[in-house]
């Protein structure tokens, strides 16, 4: 049994006549997230599926995911990416949620050299976090890249996420290319 998802809801028996129900697992508000997935280092598809295999383990349930997407790296030089978007349901909070992935992109092999893009074995952005609109230093949500990025409009399109203005998805796919990389994983 999946105790997250799950409401236990048990009959007790307190005498003869008298019972109460009553639930023992409190219930867990869950939010709707979606992912974004990078890497254009090493085993690029290996990467993305650790990463993808990791994210229940962090607090992400019922994943689906996104085709995969070949992408000209923007804003530096080196491989071309390969990316997904991924959608699931968390109870945790924006904060520690961007924290897990951050500790997870390290434990992939990530490392920030400095300031800028640089080439990167697994980059794990939060796209949308349920309706929430966040703009802090650390956590920018609606992440800022979606309406400048055509496979995070696809990818979020695939999976059902509540899109920006069509206005802005358009001119997204104007500005860009993007190539499917293969089948939905
Ligand atoms: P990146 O190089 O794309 O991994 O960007 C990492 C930086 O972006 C970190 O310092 C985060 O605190 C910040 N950041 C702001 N908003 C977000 C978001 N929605 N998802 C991931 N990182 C974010």
């Amino acid at each position: 049994m999946n105790l997250f998802s799950a409401t236990w809801r048990r009959r007790v028996s307190l005498g003869p006549e008298q019972s109460v129900r009553f639930c023992d697992a409190p219930v867990r508000n869950r939010t709707a997230v979606w992912l974004s997935l990078g890497s254009n280092l090493g085993d690029r598809r290996r990467n993305l599926e650790r990463a993808l295999a990791a994210l229940p383990g962090l607090g992400i349930e019922r994943l689906r995911t996104s085709h995969l997407y070949r992408t000209a790296p923007v804003g530096m030089r080196g491989s071309w990416f390969l990316n997904c978007v991924a959608a699931g349901e968390t109870a945790l909070a924006p904060r520690p949620l961007l924290r897990r992935l951050q500790a997870l992109e390290w434990k992939l092999g990530r490392r920030r050299l400095g300031p800028g893009y640089r080439a990167r074995t697994i980059d794990l952005d939060l796209l949308l976090y349920g309706n929430r609109r966040i703009a802090t230093r650390e956590l920018r949500v609606p992440h800022p890249a979606i309406g400048q990025r055509r496979f995070l409009l696809l990818g979020l399109r695939e999976l059902g996420a509540p899109l920006p203005a069509p206005a802005t998805v358009a001119a997204a796919v104007r500005r860009q290319s993007v190539h499917a990389a293969g089948g939905k994983r």
